[in-house]
C-alpha cells in the first residue's frame, strides 16, 4: 500500500510507503532458548507487568530493556508495552500519572523506580497529520501488539518479553540483527527518518552503546536528511543531546554526529569554528572524552560545563572579534558575544537558563584567571563557579590554547599556596611578555574580565592570530 503525504504545502513531495507488518506471526523464542530471567528485571518492572497481566491485559517488556539484556549489558531502564489504555492503566496502579499530549503514556511509580508504560500504538496511516517534510505531528491511535511492533524504530527495539510465559516475540528480525551486531530500521529508512528525524540521532547513540554497525541501508539516508533536524522542537533536541553527549560514549557519539553531518545541523556555529581551527576540535574531543570518563566513574557531570565546551569555539572567536576588531571593552565584548552565540544556538537547541547561566559564568571567569595579583586571585578562589571554571581552564590548556598551560599550572599551585598567604611566582612566559604586574593591588578599573591587554592577547581569545 502506498499513499501520498497529506500536507497542505508539499514542498518536497515524497512517496510514502507505509511500514506495513510484513509478517503478523512473530518468531517466538521460548524461555529456555534465551538468557533473560526475571532476576535480570527490576522489581518495579515485574510488579507492573504482573499487575497488568492480573488485571487481564497483555503486558510486555520491550525496547532498550530487552535489547540490552540480550546484548549482555545492564539496561538503563525498563519500558513496558500493554493492551491497556491509559485510563485503564491508571485504574490498575495507585501511583500512576498520565503524561504527554501527542501520545499519552503512563508513568507508574514502584518504590524508587518510575516505569514508562505505553499503550500499543496503531499503524501510521494517511490520517496522521504530517508537516511538509513527512514528520508525524499527531499520533494518538491505539493498536495491537503487531501494529505496535512495526511502529518502533529499530528491529532490536521491537523484541517483546512476554510475562505470561517468559518467551520473546520477535516481529521484525531483531534477534538475527542482534546476533549480527547490526542496527537496522524497521521499514523504509528514508520514510522512518522523515516521520521522526530524531531516529537519526538514536541510530548513532544506540549503535555506539552496543558497539554495533549501522546497517548500510539504515545509514545511507542520514547524510541526505540531516537538515530535517531543523524541524524538531528545540526542547526535545536538548534532551537528545544530553543522552548523546553526557554519556559514556560521548566521544564516539560526537564523532558519529560529525561523520553524518548531524553535528553541523545541531551546532552550526561550532561546526564552522572547528572547521577553521584544529585546536577547537581538540578542545571538544578532550571535553567529551573527559565527560565520558566521568560518567563511567560515576562522577557528577553538568550540562553547563558540556555546553560551555560545545559553544566555546564560536564564543571565543566572537568575543575576540568584538574586542580587538570592533574595539569594545572586554566585558562588553564577552557579554555581547555570549548573548549572540546563545541566542543563535537556542534556535536549534533549547538550553534552559539553569544551565546557560552557570555556563556563562564559567566563560566569564576565564579572563579573570589572567589576573595573578594575590588579592584578586584569593577572591577568585571563593567564586561559586571557581571549580568548574578552573576545570575549564585545564581543558583549554590541554587543547593547546596559547598561554593557558602556564596559567593552569599557576592556579593549580595557587589553590594551596594562596591559603598560606603566598602567591606562586608568575609564569615565566607571561613575564617575558611583560604582561604581569607584580602583585600590586592597584585599581585597574575593576575585575570581571579586565585583564591587561598583553596578557589577554596570549590568552585563549587570541585564536586566529596566535
Ligand atoms: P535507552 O532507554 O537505552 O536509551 P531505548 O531504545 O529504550 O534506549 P527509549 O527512549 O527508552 O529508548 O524508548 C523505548 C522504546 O520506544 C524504544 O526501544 C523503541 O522501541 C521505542 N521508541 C523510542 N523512540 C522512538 C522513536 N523515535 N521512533 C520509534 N520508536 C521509538
Ligand atoms: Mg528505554
Amino acid at each position: 500500500m502506498s499513499t501520498r503525504c497529506r500536507a497542505r504545502d508539499l514542498r518536497h513531495p515524497i512517496r510514502i510507503i507505509l511500514p506495513r507488518p510484513a509478517i503478523s506471526e512473530p518468531n517466538r523464542i521460548p524461555r529456555e532458548q534465551h538468557p533473560i530471567s526475571r532476576a535480570n528485571i527490576s522489581p518495579g518492572a515485574l510488579k507492573v507487568l504482573y499487575g497488568l497481566k492480573d488485571a487481564g491485559y497483555e503486558a510486555y517488556l520491550v525496547g532498550g530493556g530487552v535489547r540490552d539484556l540480550l546484548a549482555g549489558i545492564e539496561p538503563k531502564d525498563f519500558d513496558i508495552a500493554t493492551s491497556a489504555h491509559p485510563e485503564q492503566i491508571r485504574k490498575v496502579f495507585r501511583n500512576c500519572r498520565l503524561i504527554g499530549r501527542r501520545f499519552m503514556i503512563a508513568h507508574v511509580r514502584a518504590g524508587e523506580e518510575i516505569l514508562e508504560v505505553t499503550t500499543f500504538r496503531g499503524p501510521v496511516t494517511d490520517s496522521h497529520e504530517r508537516d511538509e517534510t513527512g514528520r508525524i505531528l499527531s499520533d494518538n491511535v491505539y493498536g495491537t501488539l503487531v501494529e505496535d511492533a512495526f511502529r518502533r524504530d529499530f528491529t532490536i527495539n521491537a523484541l517483546y518479553y512476554d510475562i505470561r510465559d517468559f518467551s520473546i516475540a520477535d516481529f521484525a528480525g531483531g534477534v538475527d540483527d542482534l546476533n549480527a551486531r547490526r542496527l537496522r530500521l524497521i521499514g523504509d529508512p528514508e520514510l522512518r527518518y522523515r516521520e521522526d528525524p530524531v531516529r537519526m540521532l538514536r541510530a548513532i547513540r544506540i549503535a555506539n552503546k552496543l558497539g554495533f554497525d549501522i546497517d548500510p541501508e539504515t545509514a545511507e539516508p542520514i547524510g541526505r536528511l540531516a537538515s530535517l533536524l531543523r524541524e524538531i522542537p528545540p526542547a526535545r533536541l536538548f534532551d537528545e543531546i544530553l543522552k548523546l553527549l553526557l554519556n559514556k560514549d560521548a566521544l564516539a557519539n560526537f564523532e558519529g554526529l560529525r561523520r553524518y553531518g548531524l553535528f553541523a545541523e545541531l551546532f552550526p556555529q561550532t561546526e564552522r569554528a572547528i572547521n577553521a581551527a584544529k585546536r577547537d576540535l581538540a578542545l571538544l574531543r578532550i571535553a567529551l572524552a573527559s565527560t565520558a570518563d566521568r560518567v563511567k566513574r560515576d562522577l557528577p557531570v553538568t550540562p553547563a560545563f558540556l555546553y560551555g565546551a560545545l559553544l566555546w569555539p564560536p564564543y571565543a572567536d566572537r568575543a575576540y572579534e568584538l574586542e580587538y576588531e570592533r574595539g569594545h571593552d572586554p566585558v562588553t565584548a564577552q557579554n555581547q558575544a555570549a548573548d549572540e552565540i546563545l541566542a543563535r544556538q537556542q534556535a536549534r537547541i533549547a538550553i534552559p537558563k539553569r544551565f546557560s547561566l552557570p555556563m556563562r559564568e564559567i566563560w566569564s571567569v576565564q579572563p579573570r584567571f589572567e589576573d595573578l595579583r594575590p588579592g584578586r586571585a584569593r577572591r577568585l578562589l571563593t567564586h561559586p563557579r571557581f571549580r568548574a571554571a578552573y576545570d575549564f581552564l585545564l581543558l583549554r590548556a590541554q587543547a593547546g590554547e596559547p598561554g593557558c598551560l602556564s596559567l593552569a599550572e599557576w592556579w593549580t599551585e595557587a589553590q594551596t599556596t594562596l591559603g598560606n598567604g603566598e602567591a606562586p611566582p608568575p609564569p615565566q612566559d607571561l613575564l617575558d611578555l611583560g604582561g604581569h604586574d607584580d602583585g600590586g593591588e592597584g585599581d585597574d578599573g575593576g575585575d570581571g574580565g579586565g585583564a591587561p591587554k598583553k596578557r589577554r592577547r596570549r590568552g585563549g581569545r587570541n585564536r586566529r592570530k596566535a
